[in-house]
């Protein structure tokens, strides 16, 4: 085989129509989570040619049939192990849950990052009904609304700022007693009076039966519970790159996050290409995923060119 991808996100779908174009028969392993975190979106707005919007589902869908119509295989399957220190024919190893190993001259890894969420029940079964983990995506449905953001790091920052221009009122629930966000970024809080903080406090629970309409939430230095009318709640408590596989394998920043070529998707190991937020902590938007997931197909087909 001459490329395999690992994951089936806009990164991964994108790089295997450019693959599949350039004649490289690829075959997309999905993951556990076919399309992606884009299946958990409601409405994506700001991907470029989509202008009434699409939801992120069918958003991923299309992409699937785009990448199938020029021949890609996508499996819905899982890779479990991988093994990249290429046998004789060059070919890196990788299996399957089942243990079936397939062999590629070239990996593009596109397995993403997951959204860290608090684990509440009641907060779980509100997903898309007015829980999310992305205010960029999300946040327009909250016009003129109340919401809360949890999370103390830039994120939740630049999130409630973004928030604070749509929104009503944005109360920011922060765990400890102080921001783990730089200094630079708690000084744009000042520039918004709608945007209140309420350090020590926690959320109990997500309150709505199909659509969330207010929070449970607790001071941890009272023990106080006291409830907040909101209709939107935001996650910002930070993401987890889905990389627990290239461990030890291919090379990885302090957080999991894998590290590529400054200008190219190129990761240290020979014919292993990296696109998508599984390489990119600060963007993290479905179009420059697409874009690196063009880049590493790109890569995939020079690498196999040269050797
Ligand atoms: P961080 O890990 O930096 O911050 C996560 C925040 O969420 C912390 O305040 C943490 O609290 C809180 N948190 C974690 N788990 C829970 C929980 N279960 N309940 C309540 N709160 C919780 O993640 P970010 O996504 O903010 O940032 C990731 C990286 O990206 C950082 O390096 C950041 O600097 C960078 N970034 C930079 C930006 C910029 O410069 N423009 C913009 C966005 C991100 P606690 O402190 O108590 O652990």
């Amino acid at each position: 085989m001459d490329t395999i991808i690992i994951g089936s996100g806009p990164a991964g779908y994108t790089a295997a129509i450019y693959a599949a174009r350039a004649d490289l028969n690829p075959v997309i392993y999905t993951g556990l989570e076919p399309g992606g975190q884009l299946t958990t979106t409601t409405e994506v707005d700001n991907f470029p040619g989509y202008p009434k919007g699409i939801d992120g589902p069918t958003m991923m869908n299309e992409l699937k049939e785009q990448a199938e119509r020029f021949g890609t295989k996508v499996e819905i399957d899982f890779i479990s192990k991988v093994d990249f220190s290429k046998d004789k024919g060059g070919m890196h190893k990788l299996y399957t849950q089942n243990g079936d190993e397939i062999k590629s001259k070239t990996v593009i890894i596109s397995t993403g990052a997951s959204a860290k969420y608090l684990g509440l029940p009641s907060e779980q079964r509100l997903i898309g009904g007015g829980v999310s983990a992305c205010a960029v995506c999300d946040g327009f449905f909250y016009k003129n609304q109340d919401v809360a953001i949890v999370g103390g790091g830039d994120t939740a920052i630049e999130e409630a700022t973004y928030l604070a221009k749509i929104c009503n009122n944005v109360t920011m629930l922060v765990r400890k007693d102080h921001f783990r966000a730089s200094k630079a970024m708690q000084n744009r809080l000042s520039n918004y009076d709608n945007i209140k903080v309420l350090f020590n406090h926690e959320v109990m629970e997500v309150m709505g039966e199909n659509v969330v309409d207010g929070l449970k939430i607790k001071s941890n230095l009272t023990n106080d519970v006291s409830e907040l009318k909101i209709t939107g709640l935001f996650l910002a408590i930070g993401h987890s790159p889905n990389t627990d596989i290239f461990k030890g394998i291919v090379d990885m920043d302090d957080s999991g996050y894998i590290l590529t070529d400054k200008t190219s998707t190129k990761t240290n190991i020979p014919g292993v290409f990296a696109a998508g937020d599984v390489q990119d902590k600060d963007y993290r938007q479905a179009v420059t995923a697409a874009g690196t997931g063009c880049m590493a197909a790109l890569d995939a087909e020079r690498y196999l060119q040269e050797i």
